[in-house]
């Protein structure tokens, strides 16, 4: 999967692209991203100006913007980051990462970019939530990690998107590492057990509910898991005290809810 990031600022990306999975998956040419300065298409040295109408801060030119875009060999699909466009999820990851080839991210700066250009070019405008990012750059970062997840072989082990939160509408149940026991907390006796049905089933109720007290919009209109949830309930309720506290929940009345952070 290509990425094509238009930036005035290629140079915030260095550090993630030497980084971890993503460098690798650049070695491995299983990604690739190509970074276009578009300050080097303007004619004035600087790809912003006034706003028409008064304002306080710059916009992105028209012109630049579109030579940039020009200079590109093949056009992906144009998606302008801004807190204006639809937000960002798993699902649309999973859709782009299966979709596209390629991608060309325009990322803003400043005040934002001249509507035309959105209005001749851009496939799509998205945000990453609600919330205004002095530019798109760290949002394009955000939809290259989520995509590449989904990317064959981007994982060293090639299942393990499959496990993660929001796969089948859940929230990966919760892990813990050695040592067993560490100041004063402890893990759940069935994860000892070597037991793996038993670990299954444990980890199966235990992510229904949770998902349920965190995030229960996911389950909507899931009959299986809607069916499963009771079942869910009953199950955790026969953990004692302290092994609901390490899932972060404790019994109140008939509920089983989560633990508060004061
Ligand atoms: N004036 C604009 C507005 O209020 O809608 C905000 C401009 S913002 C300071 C500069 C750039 O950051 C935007 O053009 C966009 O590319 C990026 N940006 C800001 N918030 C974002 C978000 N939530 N998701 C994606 N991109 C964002």
């Amino acid at each position: 999967m290509k990425f094509q990031i238009l930036t005035l600022f290629p140079e915030f990306f260095s550090s993630f692209i030497q980084t971890g999975l993503i460098s690798k998956a650049i070695q491995k040419s299983i990604i690739d991203i190509e970074l276009i300065d578009v300050k080097i298409f303007s004619d004035k040295g600087r790809a912003d100006d006034y706003p028409i109408g008064g304002g306080e801060s710059m916009i992105i030119s028209y012109t630049p913007l579109k030579k940039a875009l020009q200079s590109l060999k093949k056009l992906g699909h144009v998606v302008c980051l801004s807190p204006q466009g639809e937000i960002w999820n798993f699902k649309k990851a999973k859709g782009f990462s299966t979709q596209y080839k390629t991608v060309t991210l325009i990322c803003g700066r400043y005040g934002g970019i001249d509507l035309r250009l959105i209005q001749d070019f851009v496939h799509e405008e998205i945000s990453i939530g609600d919330y205004v990012l002095n530019g798109g750059e760290t949002a394009s970062l955000v939809l290259i990690e989520s995509c590449s997840r989904f990317l064959e072989n981007f994982m060293k082990n090639r299942k393990s998107h499959q496990k993660d939160s929001f796969e089948n509408s859940l929230l990966k149940s919760p892990q813990w590492t050695k040592p067993n026991s560490i100041e004063g907390h402890t893990i759940p006796k069935i994860l000892l057990s070597g037991h793996h049905k038993k670990i299954k089933e444990f980890r199966y109720y235990s992510s229904l509910w949770l998902t349920y007290l965190k995030k229960p919009y996911l389950l909507e209109k899931k009959s299986l898991f809607l069916k499963d949830l009771f079942k869910a309930k009953n199950y955790l309720k026969q953990f004692s005290p302290l092994e609901l506290k390490a899932l972060g929940l404790k019994k109140e009345k008939a509920d089983l809810v989560l633990i508060k952070k004061k």
